[in-house]
């Protein structure tokens, strides 16, 4: 039987994923700050422990899955945290979306106690979570990667090495550059055409034979009602946080600082979900831009 695998964070991606390892057949140890998130595990037999350390002390590959930098760092360089317990020899992959120079200050820490770290972001978002299609983005040592591939593997369907320790991050932090412009252009072509008197469905139906077809677009539909199973069927509720992506467009404005690089359009999305964030959106999914624009109007 295969060796017990660590698993701490366990929220909206966390928990289907975690259940993706045991399906693949790996016993898991976990934690998450919140009790509750462990509980349905802890009631399928899985181990919960106290802290990210007793996790360590058990497990010698651990995932992490964690809303922000400094939650990553609590979880490895903290006062109970992974660090105190590592065994030699350990792989240790942060899955959480942070600062590139985070993931390397993690890693330089890791590596001075003899274990191996690596940056692993992910972007699918829930319902490729639960059906194990991720897509992972992995900086790190080269000759790990082949160990990280193993794990990654039973949760994700590409598992793609960027780099040095770092450049996943890099990765992804782009990809949701991109994902945050492309969901508030989906919201507001959706808001304007059933404003002008189109059907939300048959106007979702058009755009995605068409050249505006994005994710945004054919895989999580803003509009309430437009698809099953995505979040704004159902509230807005789950999926991925507004804050999250507020979070990640400050990730990309301050790569953008550093490479001189412009992002127009990014800076803006990076301001409209930090509104979003102070008009009580900040726990909704980040498709809730529709629903901002809908009680928009203007002049
Ligand atoms: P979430 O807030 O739903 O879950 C995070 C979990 O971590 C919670 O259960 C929380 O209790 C736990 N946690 C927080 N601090 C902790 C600590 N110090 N010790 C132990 N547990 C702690 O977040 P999520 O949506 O699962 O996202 C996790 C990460 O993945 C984020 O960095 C996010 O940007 C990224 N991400 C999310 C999605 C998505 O669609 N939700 C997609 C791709 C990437």
């Amino acid at each position: 039987s295969k060796t017990p695998v660590g698993f701490i964070g366990l929220g909206n991606m966390g928990n289907p994923m975690a259940k993706n390892l045991i399906k693949h057949g790996y016993p898991l140890i976990l934690y998450d700050v919140f009790p509750d998130a462990c509980k349905e595990f802890q009631e399928a037999g899985e181990q919960v422990e106290s802290s990210p350390a007793d996790v360590a002390e058990k497990a010698d590959r651990i995932i992490t899955m964690l809303p922000t930098s400094m939650n990553s760092v609590e979880v490895y360089s903290g006062a109970n945290g992974i660090l105190k317990k590592v065994k030699k020899g350990s792989l240790l992959i942060d899955s959480s979306t942070i600062d590139p120079s985070v993931s390397k200050q993690l890693a330089k820490e890791v590596e001075k106690m003899g274990a191996v770290f690596m940056d692993a972001p992910v972007s699918g978002g829930v319902g490729a979570a639960r059906s194990g299609n991720l897509t992972f983005m992995v900086g790190g040592v080269e000759d790990e990667f082949a160990a990280a591939q193993t794990l990654l593997g039973c949760m994700g369907s590409n598992v793609i090495y960027c780099g040095a320790v770092g450049t996943g991050q890099a990765a992804k932090i782009c990809n949701n550059m991109l994902l945050a412009i492309s969901m508030i252009g989906t919201a507001e072509a959706m808001n304007l055409g059933i404003r002008s008197g189109l059907d939300p469905k048959l106007l979702a139906k058009i755009l995605n034979m068409s050249s505006g077809r994005c994710w945004s677009s054919d895989t999580y539909n803003p509009v309430p009602g437009v698809m099953d199973g995505v979040p704004s069927s159902n509230n807005y509720q789950g999926g991925f946080g507004t804050t999250l992506m507020a979070k990640d467009l400050g990730l990309a404005q301050d790569s953008a600082t550093s490479t001189k690089s412009p992002i127009l359009l990014g800076s803006l999305a990076h301001q409209i979900y930090r509104m979003m964030c102070a008009k009580g959106y900040s726990k909704k999914d980040f498709s809730s831009v529709f629903q901002y624009l809908r009680e928009e109007e203007t002049f």
